[in-house]
């Protein structure tokens, strides 16, 4: 009789493993792998590799402490085994396989892959359910296929009534579902803005930074890489976010400011997607936070919901829209993404801010990634493919289930609404709201044409002219086109004038 072997992919470092449940350590292999196909489809930074790697070598780790058998292929820029299907044909022929295990991926190429295996490998394939997330694909696709729209609001009502997070009985605590409109508030540097907790790296992710460093072409900077990498760091991250952050984290969490790259934000996003926490240990500890008064109800509220509303909501359009949604472009886009979302490169301190951030840290808040990389590429018309991809490469916490239907939808509205029912479309008005990126930028905010003038004005008025049949019969859009309609035609053509400039010359702003 063969043997049963359990696949662990990189963003799948949970303990207690569903893999490990369905096998036996005594018999049974694990097999991981660090392979260039999966570090090389699009030009990660620096540090998410890093990240995935040095976990993947800590629970690797964990695991033979635990009793299993791991077959473990380090990354080889060489090596023929270079991606999962390789892995796999080659423990293949080490070992007779009567069946290969694995869990749910989180990106449908690898679904794809991983389905193919039997006909290939002459292989029994179990897929599991991912048991990370609180709503199951089949009762995302039960609550989704009797609506006539998806949106998010009433999904996360659900969860909260299925979960009991912030309920008193049937009715939500407060009496409210959501207390967005106290959580945008400008940070003017009081209270004094927190930082996530550093880890340094031990022997372990010194050796993962070496070979990153010398045989993978990365974007961005390795230097300071201080994520978590371990179950263990990880909930000490989530307390310290506790602790230091999280009652803040509502009223500032559409904030941004040059002084901090994280205000309140937890920077928890990598540790739960790639299985080094789990969304409910993360909910329960909020809640316990609002419980003992060390969170207010906005800021527990607000977190929650993007935890079990929208985390779960992306997750659960993205398997039930795939593979057509990556193809998607509604607006009809055909600009390609300006060279200056890699290097940092521009006059735009809102986008400098944020691009060196990103390339520094791996990581931009929520309120960057919507609201100036997302709102200029969406106001700019970038071909979806292109952004989607930067988007993927750049963030460490980016996986394609999570990342997608963020940028294809909800920033640049190319499935037609169904994410979101309007663009989150903005000019530098916004912007200067939220932030002090415009105080210390070359271009004036309050001019709109001329040579000094904000490019996100010009850029965003012409985009409600150029979309002017998709959005004015959309109630929530009615006052923009009030405004477009108030201004003469010299003024509409003067605007259309200093975008056509903008877009011409992008790259020089
Ligand atoms: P916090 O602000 O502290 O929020 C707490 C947690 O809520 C996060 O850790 C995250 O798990 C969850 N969360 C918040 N917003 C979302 C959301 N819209 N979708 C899913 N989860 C959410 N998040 C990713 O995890 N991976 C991505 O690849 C990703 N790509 C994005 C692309 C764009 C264009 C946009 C606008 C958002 C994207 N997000 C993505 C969502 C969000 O920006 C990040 O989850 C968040 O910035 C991570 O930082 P944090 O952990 O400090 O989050
Ligand atoms: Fe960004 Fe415009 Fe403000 Fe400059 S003036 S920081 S380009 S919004």
């Amino acid at each position: 009789m063969g043997i049963r072997l359990g696949l662990i992919c990189g963003d799948q470092l949970h303990w207690p493993n569903p893999v490990c449940e369905a096998l036996d350590p005594r018999r049974d292999r694990l097999i991981m792998g660090e392979l260039a196909n999966e570090t090389g489809y699009v030009w990660h930074h620096a540090k998410k590799i890093v990240l995935v790697l040095s976990a993947m070598r800590h629970f690797a780790e964990a695991a033979g402490e635990a009793g299993w058998t791991v077959d473990y292929h380090r990354f080889d820029a060489e090596s023929e085994v270079a991606s999962f299907s390789d892995l796999v044909e080659r423990a293949c022929r080490c070992h007779e396989v009567d069946e290969i295990v694995v869990s749910w991926p989180g990106e449908w190429r690898v679904l794809e892959e991983i389905q193919g295996w039997t006909s290939r490998f002459g292989v029994n394939v179990t897929i599991l359910p991912d048991s990370r997330f609180v709503c199951g694909l089949e009762e995302f696709n039960r609550w989704a296929s009797d609506r006539r729209q998806l949106r998010m609001e009433f999904f996360y009502r659900r969860m909260r009534k299925k979960t009991g997070y912030l309920m008193d009985g049937d009715v939500p605590a407060g009496g409210d579902w959501n207390f967005d409109k106290s959580n945008r508030k400008a940070w003017k540097g009081d209270p004094p803005a927190a930082s996530p907790m550093s880890f340094s790296p031990d022997g372990i992710t010194r050796e993962v930074i070496e070979t990153v460093s010398r045989h993978i072409d990365a974007f961005g900077e390795i230097e300071g890489f201080d994520y978590p990498v371990t179950i263990a760091q990880a909930r000490r991250a989530l307390a310290h976010f506790i602790r230091s952050a999280a009652a803040h984290f509502g009223d500032f969490q559409d904030a941004m400011h040059s002084d901090s790259e994280w205000l309140f934000h937890s920077r928890l996003s990598s540790s739960l997607n790639i299985g080094l926490l789990t969304p409910v240990e993360v909910c329960d500890a909020v809640e316990q936070a609002w419980r003992d008064g060390d969170m207010p109800l906005n800021a527990a509220e607000g977190f929650i919901r993007q935890i079990i509303g929208w985390r779960e909501f992306v997750r659960g359009i993205y398997w039930r829209e795939m593979p057509g949604y990556a193809k998607r472009n509604g607006l009809g886009n055909d600009r390609d993404l300006p060279d200056f979302y890699w290097s940092g490169q521009t006059g735009m301190n809102c986008l400098r801010e944020t691009i060196r951030g990103t390339r520094r840290n791996a990581y931009a808040h929520h309120i960057q990634r919507l609201m100036v990389t997302g709102n200029f590429a969406l106001l700019l018309g970038v071909l979806p493919e292109q952004i989607c991809d930067w988007y993927l490469a750049v963030y460490a916490d980016a996986f394609d289930w999570v990342e997608l239907p963020n940028t294809l939808g909800m920033v640049m509205h190319a499935d037609g609404g169904l994410l979101g029912s309007k663009p989150y479309a903005a000019s530098g008005k916004y912007i200067d709201r939220m932030s002090d990126y415009c105080a210390g930028c070359r271009y004036k905010v309050k001019e709109t044409t001329g040579d000094d003038a904000c490019p996100f004005n010009a850029l965003y008025w012409d985009f409600l002219m150029r979309h002017r049949r998709h959005f004015e019969s959309n109630g929530r859009m009615k006052m923009m086109y009030r405004h477009v309609d108030r201004m003469s035609d010299e003024r509409q053509r003067a605007v259309a004038q200093r975008a056509a400039f903008v877009k011409r010359r992008v790259d020089e702003l």
